[in-house]
């Protein structure tokens, strides 16, 4: 068993097939949740509307963090801590399901790197504390690193402290999804392509799933069809806001590159505008600007090449050599849905810009639901399937996400505007200094500013010096 190097095709279904396991789409959430009911001994069929990982499975850029897609703050407050610390191992267990199937030598080589870091755009190291704690109270493995350490490995004065995730890693995307077609077909799962579910009777012990040329009849029908779900359950993919993400690949760099960043990690900011990581040895994979609307890939090479150039100027105008998008589902409260909707029947969806520890999480949950009534997947029932607006709800989207990057933007500006002006502030002090030394004057002490602590109160003199004196 290895995986090939070209995608392998599938039929259409074209005869009526009963299985145990019918699951609707096949992207990595599919793909997961396939494996893994297949692995516990089911019989499964996946029904694939176009090809398998057509759209963000098959985009994706292959970084595999703890966690969800939605902020700390907000998902602890929502559920509390014992319950947001449930939820993290749960995704922390997702991201080694990852390491653990990418190691299975049919994988062959993922291209592994280790290590991940989040960087700050603005200079706020006092919130990165609050965060590191945060997330050591959830159990990860994080480090903080200063400002020095940030720019001694990244040359740029875009970025400010960082959060460094060891246990994150990275690998080929896409070699990923075709080896767990691979691992899938191998434990006995069977895919039809150009196969889309037009209709579902979820009803009865035995669902009904219609597709053009043929029906299926399954005990568990799992949904993973991502924004593309259409006409079956029309409601279920109006709960997603489609955001589409657009990446690139740039021609090598050469040493410019090693000179520019030297972290072979990934390395995305906390306005979740940029993301790019190192491949091939000097080339920049990276991901930047998100729309609410498809759009041909390749218009956006152009604002790729100007976020590279705004990060780091040095590397001057980079050639672009592939673009291209996908797009995810977002939910309006930024957790996956994860779940039964009624006896039998699955959803496992809206996975966002952070899909392949979640998906991997999904699958397991699923599986182990379908099998061994194990109802850990209760865990996600208090993010419940909320409309996300239609129309409206991605023109509001947009909006939203717009001027989140703008004011953090302008926090980002005045955070280096203030970093320039400290660094002005200090070379002239120093040039005073001097000038009035040559001078022969006493130097006043600098003024402080509010934010810095005070220096600790002078001994008084001894008291046998002031006799003395
Ligand atoms: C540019 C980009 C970079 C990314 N980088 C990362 C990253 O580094 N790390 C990370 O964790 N995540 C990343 N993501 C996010 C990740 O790719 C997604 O969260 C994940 O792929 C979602 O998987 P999915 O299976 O839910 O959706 P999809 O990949 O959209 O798969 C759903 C499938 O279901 C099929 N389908 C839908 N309806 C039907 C139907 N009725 N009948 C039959 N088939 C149907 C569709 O045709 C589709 O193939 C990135 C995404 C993008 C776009």
């Amino acid at each position: 068993l290895t995986v090939d190097e070209a995608a392998p095709r599938w039929p259409r279904l074209t005869y009526d097939l009963d299985v145990e396991v019918c699951v609707v789409g096949a992207g990595l959430a599919g793909l997961h949740v396939a494996l893994e009911a297949a692995r516990r001994g089911a019989s499964v069929a996946v029904l694939e509307g176009r090809e398998i990982g057509w759209n963000a499975s098959g985009a994706q850029l292959g970084t595999v963090m703890p966690g969800f897609g939605v902020p700390l703050s907000d998902l602890i407050p929502r559920v509390g801590m014992k319950h947001a610390t449930a939820l993290w191992a749960l995704s922390q267990a997702g991201a080694e399901s990852v390491r653990a199937i990418a190691a299975d030598p049919a994988m062959g080589d993922v291209a592994y790197t280790e290590g991940a870091l989040e960087v700050s755009n603005v200079d706020i190291g006092d919130r990165l504390i609050e965060r590191l704690q945060l997330l050591g109270d959830l159990g990860s493995e994080v480090e903080g690193w200063q400002v020095d350490h940030v720019r001694g490995v990244l040359k740029t004065d875009r970025y400010f402290h960082a959060i460094h995730y060891p246990q994150a890693f990275q690998l080929d995307g896409r070699k990923y999804l075709r080896g767990l077609v691979a691992l899938a077909r191998h434990a006995g799962v069977r895919f039809f392509e150009d196969t889309p579910a037009v209709s579902i009777d979820p009803a009865g012990i035995r669902k009904r799933i219609v597709t053009p040329l043929a029906r299926m009849r399954a005990e568990q029908v799992v949904l993973a069809g991502n924004i593309h779900l259409g006409d079956p359950l029309k409601r279920l993919s109006d709960t997603l806001l489609p955001v589409w993400r657009h990446a690139a690949l740039t021609q090598p760099l050469g040493e410019a590159l090693s000179e520019a960043i030297a972290f072979h990690g990934s390395v995305a900011d906390t306005d979740g505008v940029d993301h790019f990581r190192i491949v091939g040895g000097d080339r920049l994979l990276w991901s930047s600007p998100e729309t609410t609307w498809p759009a041909r890939p390749e218009r956006f090479a152009g604002a790729i090449q100007r976020r590279i150039r705004t990060v780091f100027p040095q590397l001057r105008e980079v050639a672009i050599a592939r673009v291209w998008s996908g797009v995810v589902g977002q939910t309006v409260h930024g957790m996956p849905q994860i779940g039964e909707l009624r006896k039998g029947l699955w959803v496992a969806s809206g996975f966002g810009r952070q899909g392949l520890n979640t998906t991997a999480m999904a699958g397991q949950l699923i599986a182990r639901g379908m099998s061994d009534k194990d109802d850990r997947w209760r865990l996600f029932s208090p993010f419940e399937l909320v409309w996300a607006g239609g129309r409206t709800g991605r023109i509001a989207g947009h909006a939203i996400g717009v001027a989140a990057r703008q004011a953090s933007a302008a926090a980002g500006l005045l955070s280096r505007y203030r970093e320039r002006a400290a660094v002005r502030a200090a070379r002239s002090e120093a040039r005073l200094a001097a000038a009035n030394r040559g001078a022969g004057i006493r130097q006043r002490p600098p003024e402080r500013s509010a934010a810095e602590p005070a220096p600790p109160p002078r001994d008084p003199p001894p008291r046998d010096n002031v006799s003395r004196n």
